[in-house]
């Protein structure tokens, strides 16, 4: 334990900021969040990942007597932000599962003894009656709730233990409380505050725009030369991230990224902790390093020079997309989010939504996530707009600085082809009761003999060469952005296609529903790759 006088009395906030923390200033609305909850205020807290959140309770903490008790759902990081803390002379203790009951009880009696200034809490401590009785007989100074979107059903991150903080407010009704998010829609920060019964808590909302990153979506034919042009044509020697959704796939694309003469590494959960320790302190410390992960990698991550986030998957979120992106650019210097996405992708979300755990309330809230982002991913607006749309904020469009701006997206009519489409799959259906994937329906409608259209008689169909004014390539844009709008669907582990409740619409002969589709663009020539 260091010196309990190390925050004195009548301590400034912004002296707590320097002579504890270091810094010279504060961030944006930090000093005005800090000065509110001093002053004994509520508040609900919006800011980007990397905005500076912790300050925002942890300088309260030390400035208001008793310890700042930090609910967080983060277990696997408590300790190392206890033990940062007490780098800087802050006294942190954390109470949760991993602990033996040597640790809790030291750590309870120090937090009782006043000798706490912050005090880490899993949620579902707030569960136990200990926890409550603990808490009334010692000091709180104030209660902060981060990771607060766990508290909203709607969110992409809910966990059932944060509904029982509302407690916090029944109990401790005089004591300030910050809830802290970086991911919250409209919808979701009026969940928030009314399951944590934040009526008269002020809202600090930060602008989540990044205006130096370039957001672009590319229609993916070939990921990894894809990814490989960009590297070499735009950010050659630069350091980045480059996602992807299977470790497998991380390897793969770590090594043909190294045999084309770049800097790659790997990093995903399957990896020793000691592999991905190395690989995580070298993307810190070398120049130039291109770090291929899984999701698994980024948490905490603050590196200021990423000139470039790709995503060679489809993200699950657009909560993911942004906070992933987010990583690039931190220097404020031009970098690049840059994704390749395909019908493929859409079909493996859609199946992995379909055999995850939960009820078929939470599968409906992961479509809902999938399919705002493939709205994003689809729109023929400013992607910069539709995305800070989402999170609730308005925006100057046309940005100058999305794809969507700096080459409008040509759109058409496809009605006729969305048409042709779906009354072949509704004649496999019904006359063969027969389902196919995306690559027997095209083969299908291009009216191509193969041994599988021979096997199956499908040349024998009416529908059968209708569709040969398209080529390959636009009939999967086609299906793409007919599983985007809802028109189509596909189900089963085969990826097969079937119609949705309103794909009727689009079939009436008397006045069907217009489909407007995106034009597919040109295949450009691939960078040389091996
Ligand atoms: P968040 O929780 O919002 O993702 P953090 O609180 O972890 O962000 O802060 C992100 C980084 O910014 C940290 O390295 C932190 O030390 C730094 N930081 C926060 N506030 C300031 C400030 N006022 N001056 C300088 N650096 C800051
Ligand atoms: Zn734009």
């Amino acid at each position: 334990m260091t010196s309990p006088d190390l925050v004195t009395e009548r301590a400034e906030p912004v002296d707590v900021l320097r002579r504890v923390f270091g810094y010279d200033s504060f961030r944006g609305s930090q000093q005005e969040i800090v000065e509110h909850v001093v002053g004994g205020g509520d508040a609900l807290v919006l800011m980007p990942t990397g905005g500076g959140k912790s300050l925002c309770y942890q300088i309260p903490s030390l400035v208001r007597p008793g310890a700042g008790v930090v609910v967080s759902p983060l277990i696997a990081l408590m300790q190392d932000q206890v033990d940062a803390l007490e780098e800087l002379g802050v006294r942190a203790g954390f109470l949760n599962s991993t602990q033996n009951q040597q640790q809790r009880v030291e750590t309870e009696r120090a937090f009782l003894a006043g000798e706490l200034d912050l005090l880490y809490l899993a949620p579902e401590r707030l569960r136990l009656q200990g926890t409550l009785e603990l808490l009334d007989r010692g000091e709180v100074s104030v209660f902060a709730i981060d990771e607060a979107h766990c508290v909203a059903q709607w969110g992409h991150d809910f966990r059932p233990d944060y509904l029982e903080l509302s407690v916090l407010h029944r109990r401790y009704p005089s004591t300030p409380r910050i809830a802290l998010t970086a991911t919250a829609t409209p919808a979701t920060r009026r969940e928030i505050a009314e399951r944590l019964q934040l009526d008269d808590a002020r809202h600090f909302v930060a602008d989540f725009d990044r205006p130096n990153i370039q957001y672009r979506i590319a229609p993916k034919n070939d990921p990894r030369k894809q990814l490989l042009k960009l590297l070499q044509e735009e950010h050659p020697g630069e350091s980045g991230i480059v996602y992807r959704l299977s470790r497998a796939e991380v390897e793969r694309t770590a090594e043909f990224l190294a045999s084309n003469g770049v800097d790659a590494l790997p990093y995903h959960a399957g990896l020793d902790k000691q592999t991905r320790a190395h690989h995580q302190s070298r993307f810190l410390r070398e120049e130039g390093l291109v770090m291929v992960a899984t999701i698994a990698f980024g948490m905490g991550i603050d590196k200021p020079d990423v000139r470039f986030v790709a995503h060679l998957d489809l993200p699950k979120s657009i909560e993911g997309y942004y906070q992933e992106t987010g990583r690039a650019g931190r220097d404020g210097l031009p970098s690049t989010a840059w994704m390749a996405y395909g019908l493929q992708d859409v079909v493996q979300q859609r199946k992995l939504i379909d055999n995850s755990e939960g009820d078929e309330a939470h599968r409906r809230t992961l479509g809902k996530h999938l399919d705002s982002m493939l709205a994003l991913c689809e729109t023929v607006e400013c992607r910069r707009s539709r995305l800070l749309a989402y999170f609730g904020q308005d925006a100057p469009e046309p940005c100058g600085n999305c794809d969507t701006c700096l080459s409008p997206p040509e759109s058409w009519d496809g009605t006729v082809a969305a048409q042709k489409l779906l009354s072949t799959v509704v004649r496999l259906q019904r006359e063969r009761n027969q389902k196919f994937g995306a690559g027997q329906i095209i083969d299908v409608l291009r009216g191509k003999k193969t041994p599988k259209v021979e096997q199956f008689r499908h040349a024998e169909l009416s529908v059968f060469g209708v569709g040969s004014d398209l080529s390959d390539n636009e009939w999967r844009g086609v299906i793409r952005q007919l599983l985007a709008q809802g028109l189509l669907a596909v189900e089963g582990d085969y990826g097969t296609l079937v119609l949705t409740e309103d794909s009727g619409e689009v079939l009436r002969r008397e006045d069907p529903r217009q489909v407007r589709l995106r034009t597919e663009p040109k295949r450009t020539p691939q960078a040389k790759a091996k």
